[in-house]
């Protein structure tokens, strides 16, 4: 499938399954060097992430608990607005290396709430793994430690990515080709 319509938008293959996995493996490769030896906790952010988080922690060699967060934006009073909120972690992160897995880092928001939240519970360090980065727009001090894909600033979708809740479950991932 090399092109694909989900709604008014259509889709481009631009990252396929092999390339993917290739990228997985070697970021999967670097993190059993670096975090070899610690008590690590991987903490998949959902739902983007799901997918990346399965593959990735399937090539690991390390001592690691694997759980999955989510964010969730509410409407907070009139002075705060939107507040993002993080749900799901139950397990104590104190004093562990925390590796969080995300799809897609764009702006860096999402990242920096999902960071301070954890902050908050002293872990020994938290590391981040992304599997697409868009630099254009990346605003943010903390960077992302394991990266498989600089990208454009294109809207992109497959492998765990969406658009209006489809398009999660395709092996590759696609960029939108028509606006
Ligand atoms: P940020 O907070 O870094 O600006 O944006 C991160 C979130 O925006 C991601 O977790 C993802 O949900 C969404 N996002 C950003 N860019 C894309 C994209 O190209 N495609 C999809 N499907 N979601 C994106």
């Amino acid at each position: 499938m090399d092109k694909i319509t989900i709604y008014d938008k259509d889709f481009g293959i631009f990252i396929s399954h092999d390339e993917i996995l290739a990228a997985v493996l070697k970021i999967a490769e670097k993190i059993n060097n670096e975090l070899a030896g610690k008590d690590v906790i991987a903490l998949g952010i959902l739902n983007g992430a799901f997918m990346f988080a399965s593959d990735l922690v399937r090539e690991f060699k390390i001592n690691c608990r694997v759980s999955f967060l989510k964010v969730v934006s509410y409407q907070g009073d009139v002075s705060s607005g939107n507040v993002n909120r993080l749900i799901g972690l139950n397990e104590d992160i104190h004093g562990k290396t925390v590796l969080v897995i995300e799809d897609i880092v764009d702006s860096g928001l999402t990242m920096d709430t999902v960071l301070g939240h954890l902050q908050r519970f002293k872990p020994e360090g938290i590391k981040v793994a992304a599997l697409l980065l868009k630099p254009e727009k990346y605003n943010y001090p903390s960077k992302v430690d394991y990266v498989g894909f600089e990208i454009p600033n294109d809207f992109v979708i497959g492998y765990g990515l969406d658009y209006n809740g489809y398009g999660r479950n395709l092996k590759d991932i696609y960029r939108v080709i028509n606006h």
